[in-house]
């Protein structure tokens, strides 16, 4: 009884350690300054600008502490707050929110707009 509660116990502390490592690697590594060598893309989502912004690293940060109740980047158009991150389409160049990259594996809203609407119609 007691042997198995040291097992138990290395193995806890075993898989304490591994989660610890991860995380400290996670966050060394970082998950933007590799994916994002130029900056981060921004897409505002306010009805009728609809711009798309890249912002360096350097300069998120410096807005980011100057403003730390901020969330977003301002967007350089209509200056609202109503921005949210990017990616780039590698086929048709446009930006779309980066939440859509994650929900579908494709993504950009705009080639499947593009194919469906290419499609002839049943
Ligand atoms: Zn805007
Ligand atoms: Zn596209």
């Amino acid at each position: 009884m007691k042997s198995r509660q040291i097992i138990l116990a290395v193995v806890g502390i075993g898989i304490l350690g591994v989660a610890g490592w991860l995380a400290v690697r996670g966050w060394r590594s970082g998950p933007d300054t590799k994916d994002f060598p130029d900056g981060i893309a921004w897409l505002c989502t306010d009805a009728g600008c609809g711009e798309a912004f890249v912002v360096t690293l350097d300069g998120m940060s410096d807005y980011f502490l100057a403003h730390p109740d901020h969330q977003a980047m301002p967007c350089p158009r209509c200056g609202g707050l109503n921005t949210v991150r990017a990616v780039r389409c590698p086929d048709c160049g446009r930006y779309y929110p980066r939440a859509l990259l994650r929900t579908s594996g494709t993504g950009c809203p705009y080639c499947a707009e593009a194919r469906s609407a290419s499609e002839p119609l049943q």
